[in-house]
């Protein structure tokens, strides 16, 4: 039997019980509110006294209807606060049981995926099933079976509201925890939920994930790119955030792909400026394209040195993986101030950690930026020029960076020396002292006796470098190829320029160089429209310019560019060397300096002579132990911050300066630097009467020693012969004995036609390959032994008849007269003769073949020698016209002349280059010493 007491309860519960089942959603609703504010933190007992023992009466009712209802949102944040009053009630899990029964954790979380309800019923939801896990791990499996990750983490993904992304995040973490059984589900979830779009989210995720990682102790591999993407984020707690879990997850299996990932972010490529769109947060969608790049590059700068600064092993990882040109390479990215700066903390790390990098990055950078650079790691990029920053970006060092680095360091530790040096000062002020020094370290120290003809005192080094220098600052020439270098932004157009002015100034003046170089740029400004030219056009061109195999290797190196390299010249000396035709040491050297900052000599044949007289090296200037040493002086004198001003600066010194016959020792920049000078001075001195009167007084006094190499007479550098007073410095550089020219006659025929009012002339293509590859040229055949002009009248009329197969008459060949031509190894004499042909079939001949007018002879790939020989002719039909005869005669005599100048002009040199109109133009006679090679 009830008490009376009891039975009122019970009668007050059943009359609440029937309101709620009669009453409308505005009664149901002011119940609950009431039920909350009379309830909220009462236990078990305390709610079971309130309800006469038969509270879950009422949970049944409310969890019944918040099932029916929750999609229309009906008192929805009422119902699960009630409900949150009863799973709260601790001590028994009697409501939970019941709860749980009716199948509500479905219901919640399905609540989570409505996206009509409001966020304050989704936050209430997360609240319950937080109430459920915090029960224990069968809880925790009940949700994660219910599919209960998926719902939360999607939640928490299209959630914009913080109150629900942080309640679904505590929720995840409180998943991972204690539930072995799906904390890899939770783990994979997280993971999948930081490629949403919310910032908040992305954070909060990322945190959860810093401590879920050490949970699931396995790292997944699909983490790597989406965290690093997060780098990218412009909302620098999530970039912080993700560096944070970098950081943890350097102590997993992908930290190997991290680092790389991290490495490989310093140096954009250029499709990633396109490809940045992964997450579509609004607020960067305002933002200029390549920032979300720039933004990621700075970010993996600071995590480097973040990185770095916690574990020397992580360090030693990163110089494995070429960290420091792809530092050096974000140094230089003037479009982003923080990317600069990021980098430039993180390398100054580096530096000061490995005194091996310090030597490197030095280099790389030149002496004033390095130091600028020691002094102020943070604001380097304020105190950088654009040309600075275009080296650095250029990355000439990355090969040789890396391995120098690596072999060095390896080869440090093996030695069992730290390479870490504990105290920064003790670098500091060693990295003072060196830096006065800037000769190369890796050169094998020069032998003590032939050291008189090296550069080994630094300051020595440092004066000439800065008198050259000025010197040069003062009296460079305004050339096209040297403004090009100037003032290019585009590395690879301005290599491309460089390049072309190389090749052409190869064996060709300066002067000459000038106006063929303007118009081939003007044709061909870049390296894609010289390979879309075809060969002809190229040799058409090049015409008259000599050694036409030169152009021939352009053209083929910019198709191997374009096809091969993409379009991308090479950005190192080394692969100047290796990748393109035609360029050589002293080439790929030249180019690399001046186009590419590249720290290394130039040794051409007027920096030869130059160092040859400097140092006094008198032996065989082309033989290999001198060749060797020229280029060790020139490696050891270039200047770190303007090799290609110092290389250019070196042949202008030659060219106008210490010239081969006259030079100008008292105008000289490096005079006091130049043992010839100093040799001829006193030898001057000593055969003056006063010297001979101080010998007289102090006999044994010995000459100094700089002025003599100690081991004169073994030395492979001293003058090989005896010193010749009359030569003075001109006793350097000793030339190798010339070896005489391949003497030749060509026999060689103008075969003309008439077409209409015009006259044609037959040309063939001489071969692809070989001496004038590619020209047109006149039938010709080389002659083995001197015969009678009948003889080469009967051989001329043999082979045309043949070639044009054509009946002709031996006697209509008439003489025209001898042309002399030199190239650079043959003395060659085209004996020349002339016939007209009547018409004459166009048949196919093995060799490619053309009939063409003097007009548009003038434009064609002819050889000097030819435009020499058709001038000849042009000169001898005047003659012929006024019925001259070739027997001797006064007009004979006119002729032989005429001829005897051809001779006499070829073989002392004339004007060069003149054109064909010249040629045909000019009634002056001048020869041409053309030094046509292959
Ligand atoms: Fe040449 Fe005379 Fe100058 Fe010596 S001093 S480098 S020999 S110009
Ligand atoms: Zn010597």
């Amino acid at each position: 039997m009830f008490s009376s007491k009891e039975k009122a309860s019970i009668d007050h519960v059943m009359c609440l019980l029937r309101e709620w089942d009669h009453g409308s959603k505005a009664v149901r609703s002011r119940m609950l509110s009431d039920f909350i504010a009379k309830n909220t933190g009462k236990t078990f007992p305390e709610l079971e006294l309130e309800f006469a023992q038969v509270a879950s009466l009422f949970l049944a009712r409310l969890t019944a209807w918040m099932r029916l209802t929750y999609m229309f949102g009906t008192c929805l944040n009422l119902q699960l606060k009630a409900l949150g009053v009863f799973l709260s009630a601790s001590s028994n899990h009697q409501y939970l049981m019941e709860f749980l029964e009716m199948g509500a954790v479905l219901t919640l979380l399905e609540i989570l995926g409505q996206e009509n309800l409001k966020d304050e019923d989704k936050i209430e939801a997360l609240h319950l099933l937080q109430i459920i896990a915090n029960e224990g791990q069968k809880y925790k499996e009940l949700i994660c079976e219910s599919y209960g990750v998926k719902a939360v983490a999607e939640c928490l993904a299209k959630s914009k509201a913080e109150g629900t992304q942080e309640t679904a995040t505590t929720l995840l973490k409180s998943l991972a925890h204690g539930n072995s059984k799906y904390q890899n589900q939770v783990y994979k979830g997280l993971i999948a939920l930081m490629t949403c779009t919310s910032p908040r989210a992305q954070q909060l995720v990322l945190q959860t994930l810093c401590i879920v990682q050490p949970i699931v102790k396995i790292a997944h591999h699909s983490i790597v790119e989406p965290l690093l993407s997060l780098l990218r984020s412009i909302h620098l707690e999530v970039q912080y955030e993700a560096t944070e879990l970098i950081t943890v997850l350097m102590r997993s299996e992908v930290k190997p792909a991290l680092l790389r990932g991290l490495v490989d972010l310093l140096k954009p490529s250029k499709e990633e400026f396109s490809k940045h769109k992964i997450l579509e947060d609004p607020a960067r969608a305002k933002i200029m394209d390549s920032l979300p790049v720039f933004l990621q590059q700075a970010a993996a700068a600071r995590t480097i040195r973040i990185l770095t600064q916690s574990s020397e092993e992580i360090s030693k990882d990163l110089l494995s993986l070429n960290v420091i040109p792809h530092l050096l390479y974000a140094v230089g990215n003037q479009e982003h101030a923080d990317t600069q700066k990021q980098a430039s903390l993180a390398l100054e790390h580096f530096v000061r950690m490995y005194p091996v990098v310090e030597e490197d990055v030095r280099r790389a950078m030149g002496t004033t930026l390095f130091e600028t650079f020691m002094h102020n790691a943070e604001c380097l990029h304020l105190n950088m020029n654009k040309i600075q920053a275009d080296i650095l970006r250029s990355n000439n060092t990355t090969s040789v960076l890396r391995s120098v680095t690596m072999s060095r360091l390896r080869s440090a530790m093996q030695r069992g020396k730290s390479v870490v040096l504990e105290n920064a000062e003790a670098i500091k002020s060693s990295n003072t002292k060196k830096s006065k020094a800037t000769i190369k370290e890796e050169e094998p120290s020069v032998s003590e006796s032939s050291s008189f003809h090296f550069f080994n005192d630094p300051s020595e080094i440092s004066a000439y470098r800065s008198q050259l220098l000025l010197w040069y600052d003062h009296n460079k020439r305004d050339l096209p190829w040297r403004t090009v270098a100037m003032t290019e932004p585009d590395v690879n157009i301005r290599t491309y320029a460089v390049w072309v002015s190389e090749i052409m100034l190869q064996q060709t003046q300066v002067a000459t160089v000038i106006d063929y170089y303007n118009r081939w740029m003007k044709r061909w400004p870049t390296v894609e429209k010289l390979a879309a030219a075809t060969l002809e056009e190229v040799n058409q061109m090049w015409a008259g310019l000599g050694y036409y195999s030169r152009g021939r290797r352009l053209h083929e190196g910019a198709k191997k560019v374009v096809s091969e390299l993409d379009g991308q010249m090479p950005r190192t000396t080394e692969g100047l060397l290796k990748l393109l035709p035609g360029v050589g040491r002293y080439t790929a050297g030249a180019i690399g300096s001046i186009a590419l900052g590249q720290v290394t000599g130039a040794v051409d044949g007027n920096v030869i002579r130059v160092l040859c007289r400097v140092r006094a090296i008198g032996a065989e200037s082309t033989g290999p132990s001198v060749t060797e040493a020229l280029w060790k002086i020139a490696d050891t004198l270039v200047d770190v911050e303007r090799p290609g001003d110092f290389n250019q600066a070196m042949m202008e010194l030659g060219a106008k300066v210490c010239t081969p016959k006259s030079p100008l020792c008292r105008q000289c920049p490096v005079q006091t630097n130049c043992h010839a000078f100093r040799q001829v001075s006193i030898k001057q001195e000593k055969d003056s009467k006063i010297l001979k009167r101080k010998l007289t007084s102090k006999l044994n006094t010995p000459v100094p020693d700089i002025e003599n190499c100690l081991n004169a007479g073994s030395c492979n550098l001293c003058l090989s012969e005896d010193w010749d007073s009359q030569l003075g410095v001109q006793n350097y550089p000793r030339k190798p004995v010339k070896k005489s020219s391949r003497v030749e006659k060509t026999l060689t025929c103008i075969v003309q036609r008439q077409r209409g009012e015009e006259t044609e002339y037959l040309l063939i293509q001489r071969p692809s390959k070989g001496l004038l590859a590619g020209m047109w040229e006149l039938p010709s055949m080389i002659l083995d032994a001197d015969l009678s002009e009948n003889k080469h009248r009967g051989l001329l009329c043999t082979m045309m008849q043949r070639f044009l197969e054509t009946s002709l008459d031996k006697d209509s060949f008439q003489f025209v007269g001898e042309v002399v031509h030199i190239f650079s190894h043959i003395h060659q004499t085209y004996i020349v003769f002339s016939v007209c042909v009547s018409d004459c079939s166009e048949k196919e001949q093995e060799q490619k073949t053309c009939w063409l007018t003097k007009s548009d002879l003038q434009g064609a790939a002819v050889s000097t020698g030819l435009k020499k020989i058709m001038k000849l002719y042009e000169s001898s039909s005047k003659v012929n016209s006024r019925d001259v005869k070739r027997k001797l005669t006064p007009g004979k005599e006119k002729q032989s002349n005429k001829i005897k100048k051809f001779k006499d002009g070829a073989i002392n040199g004339g004007p060069k280059q003149l054109s064909l109109s010249q040629f045909f133009s000019t009634s002056r006679t001048e020869g041409k010493t053309d030094t046509q090679n292959t």
